[in-house]
């Protein structure tokens, strides 16, 4: 029985950057009751707060979820409030360098868009992420930008020789996420299982970019037994099963 499922978030839990809702929420409710819980993703805090905290119980099974907010870099969890165990940032130098290289990549794949929705270039701290049609912009339209991530990889083909020191990923319906090297779904998998105490074995982790250059394919390196799924729909399917199962 495995004792800790890990989510992604946007794609996974809800819909890229929209409210987790109340019926996903109760069902983190009870699956809180028979195991551990852990989400990860390339969002900050702020954005867990308001995408997942209105939805979630708020009794004790609250001190069984793991945080994990910009891909690891932070991690909180809960004692009757949440607590940062800790956090990892850029520094300034570093954050110029991947604005500029960001702009560049982005000017030089063609696929700046005429019209956008907020701002382009998010600081997170640990992490920088490019949204190409901006952070506001409405699903529809993230929707239909960049289906089969073709657009991302191309940026990213310009961008990795720009930013050899740092990684590059794909996530989201239109972000790319730029990290220190080794800050991906593996390194939020290997602190899961340093401050929770718990073996890679006794986990589960769940995500919609599994594919190679997806977010969430770095998981697969650690071990993690994987379940791919296409959207929160099939990701409620994964978790009633998992409920079922468990003793
Ligand atoms: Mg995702």
């Amino acid at each position: 029985m495995k004792q800790l499922m890990v989510f992604d978030l946007d794609g996974t839990l809800a819909k890229s950057k929209a409210p987790l809702g109340v019926g996903m929420g109760r069902l983190l409710g009870r699956l809180l009751s028979v195991a551990r819980v852990a989400i990860i993703s390339g969002g900050t805090w702020t954005q867990f707060q308001k995408q997942l905290l209105p939805y979630l119980p708020t009794d004790d099974r609250l001190k069984r979820l793991s945080m994990l907010p910009t891909t690891g870099t932070r991690f909180l969890q809960y004692d009757g409030q949440w607590r940062v165990l800790y956090a990892e940032d850029f520094t300034a130098a570093e954050k110029k360098k991947i604005v500029t290289s960001l702009d560049t990549a982005f000017d030089q794949s063609g696929f700046r868009p005429a019209k956008h929705w907020g701002e382009l270039i998010e600081d997170r701290g640990s992490q920088i992420t490019l949204s190409a049609l901006g952070q506001e912009a409405p699903l529809t339209e993230k929707k239909a930008w960049d289906p089969d991530f073709a657009k991302r990889k191309k940026i990213k083909a310009i961008l990795d020789p720009l930013l050899p020191d740092f990684s590059v990923t794909l996530g989201g319906a239109t972000s790319i996420d730029i990290t220190r090297p080794g800050v991906d779904k593996a390194y939020g998998i290997h602190k899961l299982k340093l401050e929770l105490d718990i073996p890679i074995a006794r986990m589960l982790f769940v995500g919609d970019a599994l594919f190679p250059g997806g977010n969430d394919h770095p998981a697969r390196t650690t071990g993690v037994e994987c379940i791919e799924v296409r959207d929160p729909l099939e990701t409620e399917h994964v978790i009633r099963a998992f409920i079922a199962a468990a003793p």
